[in-house]
């Protein structure tokens, strides 16, 4: 079955009004593959969620990066995903390595608010990927799959699910997987969706690779059979995001 190609770009928490602007323009200008070719989902911070969606072009969406992981009412801080769906916020990114590591986010809160977001209609990009520690002591594979084991147990309908593979070690260091190593984890995750979900789901599902994606990098990892996207952080708030946007021609 054909996966659309999915490029995300992760803004985290950076960004003035100025420079929202500034890379919108960049994204608004830009000649990339059609719809049809390439599904482009930005995530800037929640301050910008609506401002970003009014500017940008009608082929690319928006997500946020988080959000609350049941119904809203008295949880000060959070952002619930009744009120991303009222704003027309299509997507959630959920389970980021950050939010797991800073915030203590464990594999079950994060299968909930999965469960949580998709039941409120929300698109979601769940999150996974090893440290280097545990790369290093062979359990890369026992680690991914006992966090999609978690999203999976929640999860009835992946129509709306892409499965975002971001090593810790790769996020924001420079140090790229090579495309080998992606594409050998991307092809265990498929393995493990279709011996515990299904095979059609297998075959479906988006499975995006996310870690120093940058312009230079991407059409290797773009070339490798499993690997249907990228979710991109640092490179995302700068012009080179068109040129991994068109890894997907
Ligand atoms: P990076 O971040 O591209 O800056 O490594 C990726 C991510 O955290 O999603």
């Amino acid at each position: 079955m054909a996966r659309k190609f999915f490029v995300g770009g992760n803004w985290k928490c950076n960004g003035t009004t100025e420079e929202v602007k500034k890379i919108i323009t960049t994204l608004n200008e830009a000649e990339v593959p059609s719809q049809d070719v390439v599904e482009v989902v930005v995530s800037p911070p929640f301050v910008f969620l609506t401002f970003v969606k009014s500017l940008l072009r009608s082929d690319f969406h928006v997500a946020a990066q988080n959000c609350w992981v049941r119904k809203g009412g008295a949880f000060t801080g959070e952002i619930s995903a009744e009120m991303l769906v009222n704003l027309s916020i299509p997507w959630v990114i959920i389970g980021h390595s950050e939010r797991r590591a800073l915030l203590n986010e464990s594999n079950e809160f994060v299968g909930d608010k999965v469960a949580y977001a998709l039941s409120q209609g929300l698109k979601v990009i769940a999150c996974i990927g090893e440290t280097l520690e545990e790369r290093e002591s062979g359990s890369t594979m026992a680690v991914v799959a006992a966090q999609t084991k978690a999203v999976a147990g929640k999860v009835t309908n992946w129509d709306n699910v892409v499965l975002a593979y971001e090593p810790v070690w790769a996020i924001g260091t420079g140090k790229v997987a090579t495309p080998a190593q992606a594409q050998e984890v991307h092809c265990e995750l498929r393995k493990w969706l279709h011996e515990n979900v299904g095979g059609d789901i297998a075959a479906s599902t988006r499975i995006i690779y996310g870690g120093s994606v940058n312009g230079a990098n991407c059409k290797e990892l773009a070339a490798q059979p499993d690997v249907d996207g990228f979710l991109v952080g640092g490179a995302s708030l700068k012009p080179e995001f068109v040129d991994i946007i068109k890894a997907a021609m």
